[in-house]
């Protein structure tokens, strides 16, 4: 299933001090810059271009092997990702990863937390004792409703369909926006190349696309070859019909939601367990990576320097206060951004300062790095010198 492929602003720091910012760059490739775009049209051949540009902002040129800090964007699946940090945590020798293990209970008695699990093989349960518990078992999380922790917010009324293919880059198209946001009022989407591309090539590349809201088709019917296609000639540019292979694909509700709290007890919430945004603009893993990075700094406070259990208030405050100042809004704008008539997009605030004035965009750009990112150390020592 198409998830998570961008990684920016904090996040790109957060990696670089985990360690792993350079493998991952070097598994990945980093983004020149993106784009909105009004919808392919007739290229007068008998096929489709992309649709003139509304508003571009151009990455400036980075090291890649020295990303953390600056604008860039680096670009690797999920997937890729997750094999990267497993790799480097069993290496450390320090941890034991248990997979085909489902969450079925929590007991936490005040001095340690009870989780048991049923084994997916044979159904046997086993019950693991802990001092915490960090529940980042995703959108659907079974830790979040173990605690009886309210989800709270919104889902959008329409599905977004999300598409890995390749298809072959048109040799017009401009190389120093890669990503391209289609501005449409129902079939608005993102193109984003998954691998580094040259126009005239064949390359992997990830569209969602929406759908109308008035769509009454099943998702599986939503997820046929034909209406996969129909979707990308929404959003490609090339030769009708499309000459386009389809690797994956999935249609997906999208949400604003966040939990009443990320913290219950000795038990911690993080990711999409503890909130969940549409996929524009790439916040939600980005995000979740980024309570990881405060989470782990909370624990290890509070297990290696002896910090008070309170400053897992003070990490469930901070990350939601984040999501709902920061990531909550900014990824609402960004869908919104996009699901408009692309006639009036110029009209748009971000639009507006992109085209007038793209140095002010560093001021706007700079809560990537500062906002989204909890410091946890700061944190509690600002807690202690004002205890
Ligand atoms: C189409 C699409 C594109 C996206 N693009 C981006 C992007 O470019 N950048 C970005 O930042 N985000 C993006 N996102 C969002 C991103 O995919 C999610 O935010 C991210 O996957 C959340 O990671 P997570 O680890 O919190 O949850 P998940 O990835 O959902 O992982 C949860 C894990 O918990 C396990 N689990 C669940 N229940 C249990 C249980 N009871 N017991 C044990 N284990 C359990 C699951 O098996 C899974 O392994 C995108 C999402 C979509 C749908």
């Amino acid at each position: 299933m198409p998830r998570g492929a961008g990684y920016q602003g904090g996040t790109l720091a957060a990696l670089d001090r985990a360690g792993v910012l350079k493998k991952a760059v070097a598994l990945g490739h980093v983004s020149r810059g993106l784009c909105w775009r009004k919808p392919p049209v007739d290229d007068g051949a008998g096929g489709m271009r992309y649709g003139d540009i509304i508003a571009r902002v151009a990455f400036p040129p980075s090291n890649p092997k020295d990303l953390a800090g600056t604008t860039s964007a680096l670009v690797l699946p999920q997937s890729k990702l997750a094999k990267l940090f497993l790799d480097e945590v069993q290496a450390t020798g320090l941890v034991k990863v248990h997979f085909g293990m489902e969450l079925t209970a929590i007991d936490d008695d005040g001095d340690s937390v009870k989780a048991t699990f049923r084994r997916t093989g044979d159904g046997t349960q086993e019950t693991h004792e802990a001092a915490f518990l960090v529940g980042a078992d995703g959108g659907r999380s079974t830790t979040r409703k173990l605690l009886n922790i309210q989800f709270l917010g919104h889902s959008w009324p329409e599905r977004i369909v999300a598409i890995d293919c390749v298809f072959e880059v048109p040799r017009t198209t401009e190389r120093e926006y890669p990503v391209s946001f289609i501005v449409h009022p129902i079939h608005f989407g993102v193109v984003l190349p998954l691998d580094p591309y040259e126009p005239g090539e064949r390359s992997l590349c990830r569209c969602a696309v929406g759908l109308d809201p008035a769509d009454t088709r099943s998702d599986e019917e939503v997820a046929s070859k034909e209406s996969l296609r129909d979707l990308l000639e929404k959003m490609l540019p090339g030769p009708r019909p499309l000459d386009v292979e389809i690797i994956r694909a999935a249609p997906h509700r999208i949400h604003q939601l966040c939990a009443s709290t990320f913290r219950r007890g000795r038990c911690i919430l993080a990711g999409d367990a503890a909130h969940l945004n549409n996929p524009f603009g790439g916040l939600g893993l980005n995000s979740g990576l980024l309570d990881a990075e405060a989470a782990a700094d909370a624990l290890a406070l509070i297990l290696n320097e002896g910090k008070p259990l309170d400053l897992l208030d003070a990490y469930a405050a901070e990350r939601q206060r984040v999501f709902q100042i920061f990531t909550n809004p900014v990824s609402t704008m960004n869908k919104l951004r996009c699901a408009r008539d692309p006639e009036h997009a110029h009209e748009d605030w971000v639009i507006r300062l992109v085209n007038a004035d793209p140095a002010a965009l560093k001021v706007y750009g700079k809560h990537f790095y500062s906002t989204w990112r909890t410091d946890m150390r700061a944190l509690a020592a600002k807690l202690s010198s004002s205890a």
